[in-house]
């Protein structure tokens, strides 16, 4: 046998035995071929293949169907342990992977509307490089918000990262492979947030390392999301010529959005006490 008429019995071969995993019921008719039972469409046919009549197996209708809703169903399967992955992947905290908008108390109404319209609109936002810069006090909630925009993001299946300086600082230290590399990786998510910007030590190489960063998002035309309790008016003012070319850049691609209202962890801190006041004064 040639090798040609060898490839041609090899494809038949791989038809008839996909053929036997048909699941959809089926019968034999009097002509010797095997017919579906829900279509009635034969799902065999006589072929004549190198002078030899031979019965090859055909895809109805509704076999075509099966197929495709199977395909899509792994599709769906793969998509649901990508993400998976990615939430994984995302938080340093593994608390975080809760912190999702349906968990909102509404307090901070305005900030949330900014929050669900950035995920919304994400694929236009991303195309222009623009990201958030959510700025105010301490506990107003800056970090709650961003964490639902990184959940919100990876439900539809987009890689999110969402860090601190403090961690990527530790990360590059404490790293084998290469500086480069990691910064490679920084670059690559779809979205990359930067939580609690200047809480770190302020010296020469965290600088360099938060400017590297945030350079690195501005030069791949990727968004960045900023956490910040700064002003505005503190990084538009900032004398420190390391500060300013940072704070410039985020500045130009990341829409302030101010975090006002009531401070969470002291609200926090008050109904747990009143749980504690109906517990020990009944
Ligand atoms: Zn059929």
């Amino acid at each position: 046998m040639g090798a040609i008429e060898k490839a041609l019995f090899g494809f038949i071969d791989k038809a008839v035995e996909k053929a036997k995993k048909r699941t959809l019921p089926s019968h034999l008719e009097d002509d010797g071929l095997l017919y579906c039972d829900i279509c009635g469409a034969p799902i065999q046919c006589r072929q004549e293949i190198l002078g030899k009549e031979m019965i090859l197996p055909c895809i109805c209708k509704c076999e075509k169907a099966e197929n495709d809703r199977k395909k899509e169903e792994e599709r769906q399967a793969e998509i649901a342990n990508n993400i998976i992955r990615l939430r994984a992947a995302c938080f340093d905290s593994a608390e975080m992977r809760k912190w999702r908008f349906d968990a909102d108390d509404g307090k901070q109404e305005e900030t949330s509307k900014i929050s669900k319209n950035f995920v919304k609109n994400f694929d236009k936002l991303k195309a222009d490089g623009r990201g958030l810069l959510f700025f105010g006090d301490v506990g107003t909630g800056k970090t709650f918000q961003a964490a639902c925009i990184a959940n919100g993001l990876i439900d539809l299946n987009l890689s999110v990262r969402m860090t601190t300086i403090a961690r990527i600082v530790n990360d590059l230290q404490g790293s084998l492979s290469g500086r480069n590399e990691y910064f490679d990786k920084l670059c690559r998510y779809e979205l990359l947030i930067l939580d609690d910007l200047d809480a770190e030590r302020n010296t020469e190489f965290v600088n360099e390392v938060i400017f590297e960063v945030v350079d690195g998002r501005h030069q791949s035309g990727k968004p960045l999301i900023v956490t910040t309790n700064l002003t505005r008016k503190e990084m538009l003012m900032a004398q420190d010529k390391n500060k300013k070319r940072i704070y410039s850049r985020i500045l130009e691609r990341c829409y302030p959005v101010n975090v006002i209202g009531i401070d969470r962890r002291k609200a926090s801190l008050a109904s747990d006490f009143a749980e504690m006041k109906k517990l020990l004064e009944g």
